[in-house]
C-alpha cells in the first residue's frame, strides 16, 4: 500500500496553510500592491508583434544578455555589480536560502515585515529569527544588533520600503547593520520607485551588501521578474541554484520593450506618489482611524473594528488586505493599495460609508 502524506510530507509543510489570493473579479482591486494602469496602446501593440514573432519553440537566452543590459541602464547599478534574474523577486529570495541553508544556518529579518522571507526560511530548512520593529515600525536598532551577535545570521532581510508598514528604515542603522552582520544584507528595494532612496548606488561601499528589485510595483506584475544585484564574489555562487531558464522568452521580450518606455513608467510612478499624499490626507482625515505614513505604493491603517470594515468595503465592490490578526503588532490594521483617482475615491467613498 501506498504512503500517506503524513509519512512521506515533511511535518513543518503539512502545517502550513497554503498562501491564499481572494477572487477580486469585479472588484476594485487594491489588495496586492499593483500598478493600477496599464502601459498605452501603442506600446502594448508593439509588444502584440514581438510575442508573435517570439521563437517559444526555443529555449529562452539563459543569460538573458540583452534584458540584463537594459536593466543596468534603467536601474542605475553600478558598473562592476553582477546581476540575477528570478521569477519574481520571491524565486530570488528562495536562491538566497537555498544557497546559504547549511544546517543551523540562520535567516534573520524584522516583525512584521514581508510574510515570505519566514515563509521560505520554512521550505528551505533554514532557521528564521525576527526582530520586533519598535511601536512606530521604525528598526530596533540595538536589538538587530544584538541578535546579529547571537544567532550570527547567515542572511539578513530588510524590507525597504517595508511591507505591510510601507516605512523606510533609517538609512544609518541599515548601514551599522550592514557593517555588524557576519553574513550577507538583502535590502529588498521592492517599492522602490516610490520611495526615492536607494542602497543600490551603495554596493562598493559593503562587501557583504546585495540589492533586490522587482518590476511588479512598477506595472509588469504579471511578467514575474525580479533582480538582485551585488558583487560577483557573492552572486556567481548564488546563479548555481538557479534553474536553468527561470526568466521565459516572453517575459523576457516584453520586459526589454517595457523598459524601453522607462518615462512613462516613471510617470505612472509619480501619479501613484501624488495620489498616496491625497490618500493619506483623506484617511487621516476619517473619523477614529490611525494612518502610517508611507513611501511605498499602499498605506497601513489603523481603525476599530477591521474585520467588520474589511468585510463592509468588499460588499461595496472594494478589495483591500486585512492584516488584523496577522501579527499583534498589526491588530486592527488594513492595508490599501493606492490606485487610480478614480478607484482611490471609490474606496475613500466605501470606507465613510463603512465607518458610519
Ligand atoms: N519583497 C517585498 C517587500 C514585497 O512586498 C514583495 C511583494 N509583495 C516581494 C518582495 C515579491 O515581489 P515579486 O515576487 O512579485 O517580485
Amino acid at each position: 500500500m501506498a504512503s500517506k502524506p503524513e509519512a512521506i510530507i515533511r511535518d513543518e509543510i503539512r502545517a502550513l496553510a497554503a498562501y491564499h489570493v481572494p477572487d477580486s473579479s469585479g472588484m476594485v482591486k487594491l489588495d496586492a500592491m499593483e500598478n493600477p494602469y496599464r502601459l498605452p496602446a501603442d506600446v502594448r501593440g508593439r509588444i502584440a508583434e514581438l510575442v508573435a514573432n517570439a521563437q517559444i519553440n526555443r529555449y529562452p537566452d539563459a543569460a538573458a544578455g540583452a534584458l540584463k543590459a537594459r536593466l543596468r541602464d534603467a536601474l542605475g547599478m553600478p558598473e562592476d555589480a553582477e546581476l540575477i534574474l528570478g521569477n519574481g523577486s520571491d524565486e530570488l529570495i528562495q536562491m538566497l536560502m537555498m544557497a546559504t541553508a547549511r544546517a543551523n544556518a540562520k535567516a534573520l529579518s524584522v516583525d512584521p515585515t514581508f510574510v515570505m522571507f519566514r515563509l521560505i526560511a520554512s521550505y528551505c530548512r533554514m532557521d528564521y529569527v525576527s526582530v520586533p520593529l519598535q511601536a512606530d515600525f521604525s528598526l530596533d536598532t540595538e536589538r538587530m544588533l544584538i541578535a546579529l551577535e547571537k544567532h550570527r545570521p547567515a542572511l539578513v532581510f530588510l524590507a525597504y520600503p517595508n511591507n505591510p508598514t510601507g516605512n523606510l528604515f533609517d538609512a544609518e542603522s541599515i548601514e551599522r547593520i550592514i557593517r555588524a552582520a557576519p553574513g550577507l544584507v538583502v535590502v529588498d528595494e521592492a517599492y522602490h520607485a516610490f520611495a526615492g532612496r536607494t542602497f543600490m548606488t551603495r554596493l562598493a561601499e559593503f562587501d557583504n551588501l546585495l540589492v533586490m528589485r522587482t518590476l511588479s510595483k512598477s506595472g509588469l506584475a504579471g511578467l514575474r521578474l525580479g533582480l538582485l544585484a551585488g558583487a560577483r564574489e557573492w552572486l556567481h555562487h548564488i546563479d548555481k541554484v538557479r534553474l536553468p531558464y527561470n526568466v521565459g522568452v516572453l517575459t523576457q521580450l516584453v520586459a526589454e520593450e517595457a523598459l524601453q518606455h522607462r518615462s512613462l513608467l516613471d510617470q505612472q510612478a509619480a501619479v501613484i506618489r501624488a495620489e498616496r499624499t491625497r490618500l493619506d490626507a483623506a484617511l487621516s482625515a476619517m473619523p477614529g482611524t490611525n494612518v502610517y505614513p508611507s513611501d511605498a505604493n499602499f498605506i497601513l491603517f489603523r481603525t476599530a473594528a477591521a474585520p467588520r470594515v474589511f468585510d463592509a468595503l468588499k460588499q461595496r465592490g472594494v478589495l483591500v488586505k486585512n492584516l488584523h490578526g496577522s501579527h499583534p503588532a498589526l491588530d486592527g490594521c488594513l492595508r490599501v493599495t493606492v490606485g487610480t483617482p478614480d478607484e482611490n475615491d471609490r474606496f475613500l467613498a466605501a470606507l465613510g460609508e463603512s465607518l458610519a
